[in-house]
């Protein structure tokens, strides 16, 4: 039987294509096109956008985001034994769907792609918080994305909306919630993907904002958070020592008790920090 979008269901097209799941490749398959409408829906409005999938594998997620009206969909898949697959996807959707060959983190994507743009993908966990991680690291903001919308390990997920005081609380956190608003819209049981993996999952969608939270010089910002939580446990007037030599006086400055540790500092509280220490 057909599925809701004419194409045939996910199982067959695994078994029609011999796609039998990678572990190199971290092939862990959405098989319910329910499911990946949903996470598709997640992705926000998708009409008037193009949309980079990373990671599309047999294409259910490619499904969700055509059938909920992605202007386009530019999808880089590593497995070129996905290629045949996702080439049916292409010709139910004429026009909307480009496929590109290759390793995400090799590829330049934005020749491929026409403002506005979102992100959604089902990657291996590796590859995906090294993409986040460049995502909401360039160097001009705002960045060439609207929003991402990205499964993770549901740990890296809760690294990424931590808040101050929590266990997972520290530079994913930081860096991710100081130029974009971060939420879990989704919890998954291993259940969900085909074949299951050992851990629940997340679905994360961050949105970018127009300008940082607060004012901060990105490269200082990210020296005084690493430090600090290099040694998470430590105060930070010991663990801070190497990044100003009057970092007591300028931590009382900026409202920290130098007897304080990273995991309570708020993102206000840093790039206040981070300013006085770019001052000098
Ligand atoms: N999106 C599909 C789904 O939800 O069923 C597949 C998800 S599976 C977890 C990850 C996919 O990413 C696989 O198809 C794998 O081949 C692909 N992949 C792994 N590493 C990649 C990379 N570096 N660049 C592009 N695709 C990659």
């Amino acid at each position: 039987m057909a599925a809701i979008d004419g194409l045939p269901p996910l199982r067959e097209v695994i078994a029609t294509h011999e796609l039998v799941a990678k572990k190199a490749l971290g092939q862990n398959f959405l098989l319910d096109l329910n499911l990946t409408a949903k996470i598709a829906r997640a992705a926000g409005d998708l009409r008037g956008c193009d949309v980079l999938e990373v990671g599309p594998g047999p294409g259910g997620l490619t499904r969700g985001l055509l059938a909920e009206g992605a202007r386009r969909v530019l999808a880089v898949e590593k497995d070129s034994r996905c290629l045949p697959a996702l080439a049916e996807i292409g010709a139910h959707y004429p026009g909307r769907l480009e496929v590109i060959n290759g390793d995400a983190l090799a590829v330049d994507v934005l020749a491929h792609l026409t403002p506005p743009i979102r992100i959604a993908a089902n990657l291996p966990y590796n590859v995906g918080t090294e993409l986040l991680i460049r995502w909401l690291t360039p160097a001009v903001w705002p960045p060439f994305w609207q929003s991402l919308t990205l499964m993770f390990q549901k740990e890296v997920a809760e690294r990424i909306v931590a808040k101050p005081g929590t266990d997972h609380y520290g530079r994913l956190a930081l860096l991710a919630q100081w130029r974009a608003e971060a939420k879990i819209v989704m919890v998954l049981p291993p259940e969900a993907f085909t074949p299951a993996p050992k851990v629940h999952s997340a679905v994360v969608h961050l949105t970018a904002l127009p300008e940082p939270r607060y004012p901060a010089d990105p490269a200082v910002l990210e020296r005084v958070v690493a430090a600090g939580f290099n040694q998470r446990r430590k105060m930070l007037r010991s663990s801070l020592k190497g990044v100003h030599p009057r970092i007591e006086a300028l931590l009382e400055e900026a409202g920290i008790p130098p007897t304080e540790r990273a995991e309570r500092v708020s993102l206000e509280q840093f790039c206040h920090l981070a300013r006085l220490v770019a001052a000098g």
